[in-house]
């Protein structure tokens, strides 16, 4: 099967996810409209989008001011499975949540880094870290550093700052944004 068509069953799978679930619901409580789950999320090849090194992209729409219309791209070659795409799928979510919320400026680099380590956290791409690392860390400890290392690593990547400047932007909006866990703090 292409990586193409992958990452299309990976999509209609991830549907079913309840926290995929969750955050769209969410978006549309507080009354933004995405549009179709299909035309929200793209599958999209590596090579078509060279500016994108990570596994996932968000673009806030297509002027910063039209109306709201987020687009999520899914790179096809980098999320090999159901588990990872989910993943992926979550953090762009939460950015598409957070622009909905708070119209965030993408051009901010406080306002981004305050996106990527919402994001970073709350997609669980650290608890997976976390998990087969357990035992050689202290799990908190080891969950902050994650999303402070990933968070600063998609500041540097999407905003083409140096990564000394990326980690010091994270450091000045971590507390207040680590635990800031809307829309899955209402849940438990
Ligand atoms: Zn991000």
């Amino acid at each position: 099967m292409s990586d193409h068509n992958k990452c299309l069953r990976f999509r209609e799978r991830a549907k079913r996810n309840p926290r995929v679930q969750h955050v769209l619901a969410a978006i549309e409580g507080l009354g933004c409209q995405t549009g179709t789950y299909e035309d929200l999320v793209a599958c999209v090849s590596k090579d078509s989008q060279p500016g994108l090194a990570l596994s996932g992209g968000f673009s806030p729409h297509v002027d910063q001011e039209g109306p709201y219309a987020p687009k999520i791209l899914m790179v096809e070659e980098h999320n090999a499975d159901q588990a990872t795409f989910d993943r992926t799928l979550i953090h762009e979510l939460v950015h598409a949540y957070d622009q909905c919320r708070a119209n965030v400026d993408w051009r901010d680099p406080r306002h981004l880094a305050c996106a990527e380590v919402r994001a970073s956290n709350l997609s669980g791409e650290c608890e997976f870290i976390q998990e087969i690392n357990r035992g050689k860390f202290g799990i908190v400890n080891h969950n902050q550093a994650c999303v402070r290392r990933r968070a600063a690593l998609s500041v540097t990547l999407g905003h083409g700052t140096t990564q000394d400047l990326a980690a010091r932007v994270v450091d000045s909006v971590y507390d207040r944004c680590y635990h800031d866990k809307t829309p899955f703090d209402q849940d438990k």
